[in-house]
């Protein structure tokens, strides 16, 4: 029987730790801050900004919410990116993605000061990520970081897949385990032989969107199982990439869905906050 990874209680234990930094920072009068642009009334991405705000709240972050039209032009928008660029109240930016079409993400991403950019999308920011010195990571892989070395689970020389190439999760997840020392195969919807390369891994990532898509065929006996995915079954109900009932009895950890990965990412983009207003305070690490 694998143990669970309890994302949650992790990440409660980070939120913590961040409270206790914004607290300090209090004393040196610096008040971190939060601002988070929405355009338009997608229901999942109302959720995680809401979810967002609260997390702020209760860390004593100060955020202020953008809730942009649908029919918001790229020029509105990339004018309070840079307004927001040069508020200094305002230490994070954070655009919910994805963003309606016909808006340009990748020109809205270039415009948030790369100081400021606690997404870690900029490209300087994946840049200096893809050469190991950086300020920023994205919060989801750098929250599946946090969650292996919590378990103290041995990352160097071992064979680690990734499933998934995204530029948010698959390529920097990839990129945090090479400079970890771990042996890294990404996969993707091109990959022949999938189920092979799955069964070689010693840590397996899987950030897919596809529910129940890694079976118990697919892992290796004693793999360490990491679920990014959130996707609905049948039923409506969360779940992740990873058949969880027909994978848990092969696996030596794995996370599950709710309650893995996820409540990490929230936690990664507070401490990431906080990493942005010593910046901003002239106090790098
Ligand atoms: P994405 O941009 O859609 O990428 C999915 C990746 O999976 C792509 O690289 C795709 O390959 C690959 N893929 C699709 N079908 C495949 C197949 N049959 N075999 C092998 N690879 C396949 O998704 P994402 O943004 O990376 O997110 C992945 C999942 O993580 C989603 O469920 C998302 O909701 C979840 N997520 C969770 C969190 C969290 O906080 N827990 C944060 C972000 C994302 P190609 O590149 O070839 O198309």
């Amino acid at each position: 029987m694998a143990k669970l990874i309890d994302g949650k209680a992790i990440a409660a234990e980070v939120r913590e730790q961040v409270k206790r930094d914004v607290e300090r920072l209090e004393r040196k009068g610096i008040t971190p801050g939060l601002a988070v642009i929405i355009v338009g009334d997608d229901p999942a991405s109302r959720t995680y900004v809401n979810n967002k705000k609260k997390a702020c709240e209760q860390a004593g972050i100060y955020s202020e919410e953008y809730a942009l039209p649908a029919n918001t032009t790229q020029d509105e928008l990339l004018k309070l990116v840079e307004k927001l660029n040069q508020k200094s109240d305002i230490d994070g930016i954070l655009v919910q993605l994805p963003l309606p079409s016909g808006l340009d993400e990748h020109e809205v991403i270039r415009a948030i000061h790369p100081g400021k950019d606690v997404d870690a999308f900029h490209a300087e920011n994946v840049g200096k990520i893809m050469i190991g010195k950086f300020q920023f990571l994205p919060c989801t892989p750098a929250g599946v970081m946090e969650l292996l070395h919590h378990e103290n689970i041995s990352i160097s020389g071992k064979h680690c897949v990734v499933i998934g190439r995204s530029n948010i999760v698959g390529k920097p997840m990839a990129m945090l385990l090479l400079h970890e020392h771990a042996t890294v195969t990404i996969c993707h919807s091109r990959t022949e032989n999938l189920k092979e390369i799955c069964k070689q891994a010693d840590i397996l990532v899987a950030a897919v969107g596809k529910a129940k898509f890694v079976t118990a065929d697919m892992v290796k006996e004693n793999a360490v199982v990491i679920d990014v995915g959130m996707n609905r079954d049948e039923d409506g109900k969360l779940c992740g990439d990873v058949d969880f009932k027909q994978v848990e009895p092969k696996a030596s950890y794995i996370t599950p869905v709710p309650g893995g990965v996820g409540p990490m990412t929230i936690a990664m983009l507070l401490k990431n906050t906080i990493t942005a207003a010593k910046y901003q305070a002239g106090m790098e690490e």
